[in-house]
């Protein structure tokens, strides 16, 4: 509960943000990935090229068409020589056809290789962001880098990458034909150029800031919208709603005038555009023709340049807006990839714990620089104890909690197992030792028997089974339809939220770690769910050290030692009967809660 209120009053969101990687990385990336499928890439660019030099017979067969029909009048036209021709101009459009449906369908293949590899990385990096950054940034952020960064990429890839391919292909054949026709009369292509590079270069230019900004505040407004839905209980206890909404049409407005700043740039560059198709033409039938009428050069000629120019010109304009896209994508690659340079924030020493006490020696820990939440915090667990921690509400029961299960290390100071910190274990040794239990838990789409082997891939069928049984969920596995091997997860058989809760617990069960450090395990739960739950619970703690971090003071009651945390430090520590004899603040805390009650 408490990291929602505090990212409630958190402004400073770039802060927080995963980072975003260089443009430098974004081009070194794009080399090794078309390294890596040279192959491929060389065989559509090949492709390609043939359809465009094919293509660039029509112009030329019609330039000399033109050129026949006129010398007609000299007596020098044959149908013949016309047939011929018209023959040729079927024959190269169908050539160009069937070339171009083979180059089409090696570049989609080609796309659909480049983005797998994209998306393998990306889930290889996402699973391996340390949970103390995600925990700081939120998930919003991974979340619209999940979802509309890689759609936007998924599109250019697609679509953009053949189109691009094709554009550039014709484009430089059509340039290349239309300046060995008649270099005079292809003078002309300069008006597309002075028209489409400039303005092109202006936008382009001042683009890659806006997509940036366009995409930061559209994962901003994501993460406003997801921590908002999350937070709906706490907000409504706390009638936050106003203040919610307040933030919410902050992130909204922001998007809106980035939004805005994107489209008038947009509207700037779009008329250069739209004259840089339609001038070239009659620059080239003006240009072509006053040539051809002083005799520089054959009316086949300037009708030929004019059909290349003409030709040129739909490709170009794919290039061109495609370069938008492209630009578009890079920004999103380049929020992408960022998701892979965060450091980890743990590398394993191979040393191995000695012994299973946990101890936290003086340990200082901050979300922000400079505002400790915990100050120099000693306590050590009795292996086999219950230990509640209790205290008011942010005062960093849950972060203490989360350091002692290794979690996240702290700033200054240790917490260490066996002698041995927590963050110098590989996470499978860590899972072994110690684990946090929240009430958020996950089904992951698969088979309930793969959901429970997750931390133990080895785990034989009986130690399932026993862990099943051990946490009261055997019966109901055993009716699914499919037993272990019935699938569960998003589109799978629907579990209730307390089987899903008891597959967490099984699993816990399995990884069987000597130390649980349990977070409001149950506190969001029906009572009856609750209760049964509670049963569960109870036989995952047996024989475990527990740290209870209790919202509720009857864990505490329970409990072999209560631990008060008030302000980021321990002020008391203690029995039960102890700390009420001494008439401190437990002993308040107590008294308060049993009026209540
Ligand atoms: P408790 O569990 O006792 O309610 P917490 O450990 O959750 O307290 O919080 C201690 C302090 O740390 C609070 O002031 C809280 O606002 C702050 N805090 C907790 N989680 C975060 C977070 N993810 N980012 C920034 N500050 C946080």
């Amino acid at each position: 509960m408490a990291p929602i209120l505090s990212q409630l009053g958190d402004t400073d969101h770039a802060r927080r943000s995963l980072p975003i990687a260089t443009r430098q990385t974004v081009v070194a990336h794009t080399r090794v990935l078309l390294r890596d499928h040279r192959r491929p890439l060389l065989w559509v660019l090949a492709l390609h090229g043939l359809a465009a030099l094919v293509g660039l017979v029509g112009p030329w067969v019609v330039g000399q068409i033109v050129q026949e029909v006129t010398q007609a009048g000299s007596g020098g036209a044959s149908l013949r020589r016309i047939d011929v021709l018209i023959g040729i101009l079927v024959a190269a459009i169908l050539a160009q056809a069937v070339l171009t449906w083979f180059a089409r369908r090696a570049a989609f293949i080609l796309s659909e290789h480049v983005f797998a590899r994209l998306r393998e990385d990306f889930v290889r990096d996402a699973v391996r962001l340390p949970l103390s950054t995600l925990e700081r940034a939120g998930t919003g952020d991974l979340v619209a880098r999940t979802t509309n960064d890689i759609e936007a990429m998924t599109h250019v890839i697609r679509f953009g990458i053949p189109a691009m391919m094709v554009g550039a292909m014709s484009v430089t054949a059509t340039v290349v034909a239309a300046v060995v026709t008649s270099p005079l009369a292809a003078l002309a292509l300069l008006t597309p150029l002075v028209l489409h590079i400039p303005s092109s270069i202006w936008y382009l230019r001042r683009a890659e800031r806006v997509y940036l900004w366009e995409h930061a505040s559209y994962a901003r407004l994501n993460s406003v919208g997801a921590e908002t839905i999350e937070g709906l209980r706490t907000m409504d206890n706390l009638s936050l709603s106003a203040e919610r909404g307040r933030r919410f049409d902050e992130a909204l407005h922001e998007a809106g005038r980035a939004e805005r700043v994107g489209v008038s740039l947009r509207l700037r560059w779009f008329p250069w555009l739209e004259i840089g198709f339609f001038l070239p033409i009659a620059v080239s039938v003006l240009w072509g023709g006053w040539l051809a009428w002083g005799g520089y050069i054959s009316i086949g000629a300037a009708t030929a340049v004019t059909l290349y120019i003409q030709q040129m010109l739909d490709p170009l304009g794919d290039l061109i807006s495609w370069l938008d896209e492209i630009q578009f994508a890079a920004t999103s690659l380049s929020r992408v990839l960022g998701v892979g340079e965060v450091p980890p924030d743990r590398v394993a020493t191979g040393k191995e714990p000695r012994g299973s006490t946990i101890m936290v020696e003086d340990v200082r820990y901050s979300y922000r620089e400079g505002h400790d939440v915990l100050h120099g915090v000693t306590l050590t667990l009795r292996p086999g104890e219950r230990l509640a921690i209790v205290g008011p509400s942010g005062a960093g029961k849950s972060t203490l909690g989360r350091l002692m299960a290794g979690i996240d290390g702290p700033r200054t100071g240790r917490v260490t197992v066996g002698g041995v910190p927590l963050v110098d274990l590989t996470l499978t040794t860590l899972r072994g030792e110690v684990a946090l239990v929240t009430q958020e838990h996950h089904v992951f789409v698969g088979t309930v028997g793969e959901n429970l082997r997750l931390p133990r891939p080895l785990a034989t069928g009986d130690e399932v089974h026993a862990a099943l049984t051990a946490v009261d969920a055997e019966a109901w596995v055993r009716a699914l339809p499919d037993g272990l091997d019935t699938t569960v997860g998003s589109g799978g058989h629907p579990l209730t939220e307390a089987q899903a809760q008891q597959l967490a617990l099984a699993r816990l069960v399995l990884a069987d770690p000597h130390t649980l450090v349990l977070d409001e395990a149950t506190s969001l739960m029906d009572p009856r769910a609750a209760r049964h739950l509670e049963r569960s619970l109870a036989a995952v703690t047996q024989g475990r050290t527990v740290v209870a971090i209790a919202h509720r003071l009857h864990t505490a009651y329970d409990a072999d030692r209560v631990c008060v945390v008030e302000d980021g430090t321990i002020s008391e520590l203690g029995t039960h009967d102890e700390l009420i004899a001494r008439d401190g603040a437990y002993a308040r805390l107590w008294r308060a809660w049993r009026d209540e009650d």
